[in-house]
């Protein structure tokens, strides 16, 4: 397990390094991509440090992981161009292309995505 001291998504969470944020509370935090790789692109992570979906899966609560996936929902559809959709991906590991440690979703929107990703 990656150390909740020097994550960079937990110390997004802590305020120690600055992010445009979207929403937060308790639970859930939302805030832009560093590297955009649509128009919108957003980060939903739990406050709650794990590592990888198969640690959060094992560790958090029903309530939780409904709220996340609510938390994914809710900004896909705020942040889609005029009803045309997003796209929520989540890497894992280094086969998914997971760069950063602390489980997060992506929310992507704004253009056209296509399908296979790379
Ligand atoms: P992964 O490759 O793990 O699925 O996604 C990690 C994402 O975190 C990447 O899209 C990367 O651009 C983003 N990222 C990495 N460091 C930071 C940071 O310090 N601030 C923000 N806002 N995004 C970051
Ligand atoms: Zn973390």
């Amino acid at each position: 397990m990656s150390d909740p001291e020097d994550c960079v998504f937990c110390r997004i969470i802590r305020h120690e390094i600055p992010a445009r944020e979207v929403q937060r509370d308790a639970d859930v935090v939302a805030f832009h991509d560093l590297n955009p790789q649509a128009p919108t692109h957003i980060l939903v992570v739990p406050t709650m440090h794990a590592d990888h979906l198969s640690e959060f899966n094992a560790k958090a609560s029903s309530e939780l992981k409904s709220k996340l996936f609510a938390a994914a929902a809710d900004i896909g559809g705020r942040f889609q161009r005029d009803g045309q959709g997003y796209r929520v991906v989540i890497n894992e590991g280094s086969d998914g292309g997971q760069t950063v440690g602390h489980l997060h979703l992506h929310v992507l929107a704004g253009r056209h995505l296509t399908w296979p990703p790379g």
